[in-house]
């Protein structure tokens, strides 16, 4: 009988002894995937991306996806942690902006608000192509014989072109091309032949991506890792076409996704239709004809039907219908030795409300096509 308090003691102190070894755990999270082997972050590890600190659903923390995208764990198809399965297309329709399934700063995770529970992280990922956006500024560089360095992107073609012409359609990803050219909309891009499948940088937005076109380096080197961040840190091709005495341009409408002193041109919408991408091809033409060597051409409307009524909608093709008209006509005054590279920034998925969206992990944002053709 007397034994009876002692074994309630012994029970009560091995509880307390459980539940502190789970509060005082090291906040740790680690990722799994079946592609890779884990990564984990703890305190340390986490160290530089507190600044992607954001608000949503009155959690502070920092979006999930800055973690997949520096442990390499992407195109993001699902996530499961502990018993909950999140499907990412589903949390995306779901979503504006970032997916808000956040990391708080004692690595704790919070999905909408709510606790999701805590341990490891698994991720299924989709198919990650081995060429990047990053690929293309290497690519102008070697083309245009200019020496330039320090790349994280691969030159696609090793040739010698007299002009480099980038063809820069917004929001036309890998899916969204794919579903076009069924639908027969773009006769003048599919006359490059087959593109590449690439990937675009994170966050899958014009901002960081058009920064690492024309970078070859990725988003935390070049200093445009966000949409708040215009500010390029690091060399451009357009510097190292200034330092070889080598004309460049950029042509954008007026309000371009880059930041660069020098070699932006703005078009304004003259006829005012709604859609600068006309003016803005005339003036690409007229630049290409004036011997300009490196042109990057910026058409922007397929970007905003897709926001406005979906990626996969009648408005969306006809935008694509119109872009791939426009390129047509440049492709009309080529001249032999111009290598043409036309590709996307990123793509795009639906939304809630018929609308479109992008700037996440999904395949849908991330993959994009590369077509690359020397005259
Ligand atoms: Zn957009």
């Amino acid at each position: 009988m007397t034994a009876r308090p002692v074994y309630f003691i012994i029970i009560a102190l091995l509880l307390l002894q459980a539940a502190s070894a789970v509060t005082s755990r090291a906040p740790c999270i680690s990722i799994f995937s079946y592609d890779s082997p884990p990564v984990e972050f703890n305190l340390s590890s986490y160290t530089g991306l507190e600044k992607y600190t954001w608000t949503s659903y009155g959690t502070e923390g920092v979006p999930i996806e800055r973690l997949f995208w520096r442990a390499g764990k992407y195109p993001v198809k699902s996530i499961t942690a502990g018993y909950k399965k999140i499907d990412w297309t589903e949390a995306a329709y779901h979503s504006l902006w970032y997916v808000p399934v956040l990391v708080t700063d004692n690595l704790d995770l919070k999905a909408w608000g709510y606790d999701l529970p805590a341990g490891p992280v698994f991720v299924e990922t989709g198919y990650r192509p081995v060429y990047t956006i990053m690929d293309i500024a290497p690519t102008a560089c070697e083309a245009l014989g200019m020496p330039c360095e320090n790349f994280d992107g691969k030159s696609l073609a090793s040739l010698n072109a007299s002009q480099v012409v980038v063809f820069y359609i917004d929001s036309l990803g890998l899916y969204r091309y794919m579903w076009a050219d069924e639908n027969k909309a773009v006769y003048n891009i599919s006359s490059l032949g087959k593109p590449i499948a690439a990937s675009s940088v994170y966050p899958s937005i014009s901002v960081v991506n058009s920064a690492a076109m024309v970078t070859g380096v990725s988003p935390e080197k070049n200093g445009v890792d966000m949409w708040e961040n215009r500010t390029i840190l690091v060399k451009t091709d357009f510097d190292y076409a200034g330092e070889s005495g080598i004309k460049a341009l950029w042509i954008d409408g007026v309000k371009p996704p880059i930041s660069m002193k020098e070699g932006i041109i703005r078009v304004p919408d003259g006829d005012g239709d709604g859609n600068a991408d006309d003016e803005i091809m005339e003036r690409a033409i007229q630049e290409y004809k004036n011997d300009t060597r490196l042109l990057y051409v910026h058409l922007k409307n397929t970007d905003r039907t897709m926001h406005l009524t979906g990626p996969y909608s009648e408005r969306s093709l006809m935008a694509i219908q119109h872009a791939d008209m426009l390129v047509g006509k440049f492709f009309e005054e080529i001249r032999p030795g111009t290598l043409v590279i036309l590709l996307s920034d990123h793509g795009g998925h639906e939304i809630i409300g018929g609308m479109g969206d992008h700037g996440t992990l999904l395949p849908q944002d991330m993959l994009i096509p590369v077509f690359i053709k020397f005259y």
